[in-house]
């Protein structure tokens, strides 16, 4: 069914395909045309999903990639590396679709490691099944871990992500605690249906030792029902939340760090708000991102890809791939444009690209 399509857009295939580099300088890092360094890497590692968020998936989830189309452990650990001891890439993050429904995560996440060690290995999950590998994953060389979740009521999270789940995240999130994986982040879709649990979320996160981080919703819901003048924006849940609350802001961890941060009650706990659509942060973004099949996406909303598997497997050098990934990087465009009147969303949904 093509309304349901996995939305894969034109991938460039190498050779004469690849992005030219006229005017870049000659330096190892991801470089682009705006003056932006990339150092953050973001791993598609699926497009399988335990949920159904609204925001995200359609309620019959994405099509399924054939496994010889995924990057295996061992490729992926291999693209880890050159990202690392090539292109000055600092942290990894492995994303999805949810990521915990690859039996090999582990896996995933040791090879990860041996290729760069001491680099910052990050997972985004949903949290379902994490209470299970929390501590196969830290041994495996995971350092952080960051769960999705946008409500405490059982039954709006039930509705929101199309099953009754909750319980599951929970335990998730307190495996991962156990296994020392912290300081754990949470991160909340802002939602109609759910911003009036917003504070009981914020409470329960400071109570729990986790740090909460709302995020405007994007316009990359595979059922195309966002509307930007539907959607909750940063200033509406200040509003919510500072009527149970004191917030006093303080700005952003880092020029590049997507959330802005206020304190609670005088602190010393925080909430951020990452407010993607009503103060964009291109002009600071740092990130790079691979897809499951291996591609490498300059922009979450960008349609260009460029194919990094075709490049593995013919048995191309780390040299190489390092150069089609710098070329990828150098036609980055310079914004999303959510907000303006001629947006057009990209052909990949959030559950086919990771967040
Ligand atoms: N399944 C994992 C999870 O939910 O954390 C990882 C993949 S998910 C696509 C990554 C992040 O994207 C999650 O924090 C999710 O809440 C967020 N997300 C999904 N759809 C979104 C949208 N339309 N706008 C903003 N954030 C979205
Ligand atoms: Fe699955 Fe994450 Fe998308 Fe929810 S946001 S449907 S958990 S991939």
């Amino acid at each position: 069914m093509a309304a349901i399509a996995l939305g894969i857009p034109a991938v460039r295939r190498g050779g004469s395909d690849v992005p030219s580099m006229a005017g870049r300088p000659d330096v190892p890092g991801l470089v682009d045309r705006f003056g932006r360094v990339a150092h953050d890497l973001r791993i598609s590692i699926t497009s399988a999903c335990s949920l159904r968020c609204t925001y995200c998936m359609p309620a019959e989830g994405l099509p399924v990639i054939p496994r010889d189309e995924l990057l295996s452990a061992g490729e992926i650990g291999r693209l880890v590396g050159i990202a690392v001891h090539e292109l000055g890439v600092r942290e990894v993050r492995f994303t999805g679709g949810e990521p915990l429904t690859r039996g090999d995560l582990v896996e995933i996440v040791r090879r990860s490691a041996e290729a760069a060690p001491g680099t910052p290995l990050a997972l985004t999950t949903n949290g379902i099944g994490l209470d299970k590998r929390a501590e196969a994953l830290r041994d495996a060389g995971l350092s952080r871990v960051n769960v999705s979740l946008d409500t405490l009521d059982r039954e709006h999270f039930a509705r929101l992500t199309r099953r009754d789940r909750l319980p599951a995240v929970l335990a998730g999130i307190a495996g991962a605690h156990r296994a020392g994986l912290g300081p754990l982040k949470v991160n909340a879709v802002l939602m109609r249906q759910t911003l009036h649990d917003a504070p009981a979320l914020l409470e329960w996160a400071i109570e729990h030792g986790c740090r909460l981080r709302f995020i405007e919703q994007m316009p990359l819901d595979a059922d195309e029902a966002w509307r930007r003048e539907h959607m909750v924006d940063a200033e509406e849940l200040l509003a919510v939340l500072g009527a149970r609350f004191a917030l006093t802001p303080v700005g952003r961890e880092d020029p590049a760090a997507p959330a802005e941060e206020w304190l609670v009650d005088g602190g010393p706990a925080t909430v951020g708000i990452i407010a993607s659509v009503t103060r964009p942060f291109c002009g600071a973004c740092d990130r790079t991102r691979l897809t499951a099949e291996g591609s490498v996406r300059s922009c979450l909303f960008g349609d260009d890809e460029t194919d990094l598997r075709g490049l593995l497997r013919a048995g191309a050098g780390d040299d190489e791939i390092a150069e089609v990934w710098r070329a990828a990087m150098w036609a980055k465009k310079a914004g999303h444009g959510i907000d303006d009147v001629d947006f057009v969303r990209p052909v990949r949904t959030m559950g086919g690209i990771g967040g």
